[in-house]
């Protein structure tokens, strides 16, 4: 089941985008993207928390 990356929704429940993010392929629904786009921060620990070979570079 595909599920929103951000509040985890499935599928069935809201419309999913497909994205991409360091080298992720990954899902978010339409009501999340907003968020991707104005506050992509809030969203760069759910990425990192994948399983990657090529994490993206820390920026504290
Ligand atoms: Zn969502």
């Amino acid at each position: 089941m595909k599920t929103c990356i951000s509040c985890e929704r499935p599928e069935n429940v809201v419309p999913l985008v497909s994205i991409t993010f360091a080298k992720n392929a990954t899902w978010i629904c339409t009501q999340c993207l907003p968020t991707l786009i104005h506050d992509p921060n809030k969203l760069v620990g759910k990425f990192q928390n994948m399983d990657t070979n090529n994490p993206p570079e820390a920026s504290n």
